[in-house]
């Protein structure tokens, strides 16, 4: 739960204050950071208060229905002298990755759901037992009025981070926030065509080809999939399509934990963990230097991808061997 002598604060601080509001998220957009961005836009923006949505580019184009007509501003936004809100993202460091900085900033508010917040905030409302910021920002403001544009927004905002409403941190309250805001203006069907009627021709003959070379490791409790730099420059995806690539090694009997490593520029490789039940890969994650959810998490590896794999299957054996 949020403190909630916080959230009164944060509150006070977002509707009286007379000072400009930046809405900032982390790196690589995905549904919570938009929806939330955006619905917390359209929420102050109806409140009559001056706001600037920030989103870093680019903006995947599954998420555009958000944005409107809306001019959003990518990082760095000068912060100096106000309210900077810094929503789903767990560390300044990754705000940095796409060149926002807090310096100089009245008062940061950071909302987020995250196992492991650095409360960097002056006032932080952090609640990992949230299934998504979008429900943060609901509880923080719900039953001030909601305007459509914001229910959509925050509607997205818990889809998209539960796996439209699958995963394990879908609890009765979210789907209770959902239905609230359908009826505030949310159109589900609307969300589903936007976000998962759109795919590419591209995608799917990408997917052919990759899931054919899905490896199982640790007796086939881990599912590995490994994305070169010449096959994604091949089908020319964009990166935010590979948003639920992770989706398919999951859904395997058996598999508790998959991995998708793709390299990127230079000698990194980006590493993306889901996993089943109980299975932790935050604190996997963590332990190389990312982060995220006990079942959603990443973390970016410098190295060469066949050394990051071999670094992935010797964590991954030692946690199996545990069991
Ligand atoms: P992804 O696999 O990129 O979709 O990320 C899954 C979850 O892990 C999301 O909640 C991300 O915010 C989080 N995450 C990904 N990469 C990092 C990182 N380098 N540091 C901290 N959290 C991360
Ligand atoms: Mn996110
Ligand atoms: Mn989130």
């Amino acid at each position: 739960m949020v403190n909630r002598a916080d959230a009164v604060k944060a509150k006070e601080v977002l509707l009286n204050s007379s000072r400009p509001v930046v809405i900032l998220s982390h790196p690589n957009p995905d549904g919570d950071s938009v929806g939330s961005t955006m619905g917390l836009y359209y929420l102050l923006r109806d409140a009559g208060k001056q706001a600037t949505p920030v989103l870093p580019a680019p903006v995947p184009g599954i998420y555009k229905f958000l944005l409107g007509d809306v001019a959003v501003v990518n990082p760095p936004a000068d912060v100096t002298g106000k309210i900077a809100v810094v929503l789903d993202c767990s560390d300044v460091r990754r705000l940095a990755e796409s060149g926002q900085h807090l310096q100089g900033a009245g008062c940061v508010i950071n909302i987020d759901h995250h196992l492991h917040n650095e409360l960097f905030g002056d006032i932080n409302l952090v609640d990992s037992s949230a299934a998504a910021v979008g429900q943060i920002l609901f509880d923080l403001f719900y039953p001030e009025p909601i305007p459509p544009p914001a229910a959509l927004a925050l509607y997205t905002a818990l889809y998209s981070d539960t796996g439209r409403f699958s995963y394990s941190n879908t609890q009765a309250k979210t789907l209770a926030t959902a239905a609230k805001l359908v009826e505030l203006g949310a159109d589900p069907h609307l969300v589903y065509s936007h976000i998962h009627g759109t795919r590419s021709e591209a995608y799917i003959r990408f997917l052919a080809r990759v899931l054919g070379d899905v490896q199982l490791m640790c007796n086939g409790r881990v599912a590995y999939l490994e994305i070169s730099r010449e096959l994604l420059a091949e089908y020319a995806l964009q990166e935010w399509e590979l948003e639920e690539l992770n989706d398919y090694p999951r859904s395997l009997a058996g598999v508790a934990v998959s991995v998708v490593a793709r390299q990127g520029q230079g000698d990194s490789v980006k590493v993306s963990l889901r996993s089943k039940g109980r299975w932790n890969v935050a604190q996997l994650a963590r332990d190389l230097g990312g982060g995220g959810h006990q079942n959603a998490a990443g973390v970016t590896l410098n190295m060469p991808l066949p050394q990051a794999r071999a670094l992935l299957r010797k964590r991954l054996e030692e946690v199996f061997a545990l069991c």
